[in-house]
């Protein structure tokens, strides 16, 4: 729960709790119980709230404010999320979009890509995913896709992803994904693995960094942004495998006057990035303003 008085938002209560797995009912009620916790650790009620805020997993209808599927939560399909938590939340505006569009709208409203035209968000965490913004708008496509870049394909022989395909960049970078294809708990255990020598973990994190240098190499060629904002906490704690490659990619791969143009950073809001940007997505939108529009 963030506030809204000043141009940047600031954390004023949270309230945190583990997402149900047991349908949706149960984790529309949990959000529900976790805004109700945190407007009260605030001192404030719903009456004092003009909009609010949703990060989801998508793919997801952001204009209606419906989920059409989160994988790790059974039973979670065509969830009317938006109307759902507004009727729990004595009809307050409710706002839904996409986590990482979110996380891009954070960090283009008051992060490190703040008043950048043209730019893409990547996160490399558990998953891998983006959002992509040219000319100051969010690129949707046309079913509000656009920007899974965890789903580029950078290997035409490459491991199987849990999307269905193969050789996505997910399939290489993605926490979950090194982690399963080392047979460890996490992936901070493979990169661990790797600096002590171990040649299957040096393996994987080679491949890792190739897909995000491929990757970068794509993003500059295709989208000429003038800067790539990198989040996640594995670009977080492993910049050298993530960053260092991907402005190598550029560097060395792409187009030079496309390369000229880019810098690729780190992001700048950190774990926060999801509650701001789900603050400047509800101040906007219920202004009837694009989320970057200023
Ligand atoms: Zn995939």
């Amino acid at each position: 729960m963030v506030g809204t008085e000043d141009e940047r938002p600031r954390i004023l209560a949270d309230s945190a709790r583990p997402t149900p797995t047991t349908g949706a009912d149960d984790v529309v009620a949990a959000l529900v119980a976790s805004t109700r916790a945190a407007l009260d650790e605030a001192g404030r009620t719903l009456r004092d709230i003009a909009a609010v805020g949703c990060s989801a997993p998508g793919p997801l209808d952001h204009e209606r404010g419906v989920v059409h599927v989160a994988p790790n939560i059974p039973g979670f399909e065509n969830v009317p999320l938006a109307a759902r938590l507004a009727a729990g939340l004595d009809g307050v505006p409710v706002f839904v979009d996409r986590d990482t569009i979110i996380a891009a709208i954070g960090e283009g409203a008051v992060g490190a890509a703040r008043g950048v035209r043209d730019f893409v968000y990547v996160t490399v965490s558990t998953g891998v995913g983006g959002g992509i913004v040219a000319g100051g708008r969010i690129v949707r496509g046309a079913t509000n896709t656009a920007g899974e870049i965890g789903h580029w394909p950078v290997a035409l022989d490459g491991p199987p992803c849990g999307c269905g395909s193969f050789g996505c960049v997910e399939a290489f970078a993605g926490g979950h994904s090194l982690a399963e294809r080392y047979g460890a708990r996490d992936a901070g255990d493979v990169f661990r693995a790797a600096d002590e020598g171990d040649e299957r973990a040096r393996g994987l994190v080679a491949g890792l960094e190739s897909a995000m240098e491929a990757l970068a190499v794509g993003l500059v060629n295709v989208l000429n942004p003038s800067l790539i904002v990198v989040g996640g906490g594995i670009a977080e704690h492993e910049p050298r495998h993530v960053l260092d490659p991907m402005r190598r990619g550029a560097r060395e791969r792409a187009f030079a006057v496309a390369s000229a143009a880019v810098r690729i950073v780190p992001a700048a809001l950190g774990a926060d990035v999801g509650m701001i940007g789900a603050v400047v997505t509800a101040r906007q939108r219920a202004a009837g303003r694009d989320p970057l529009s200023v």
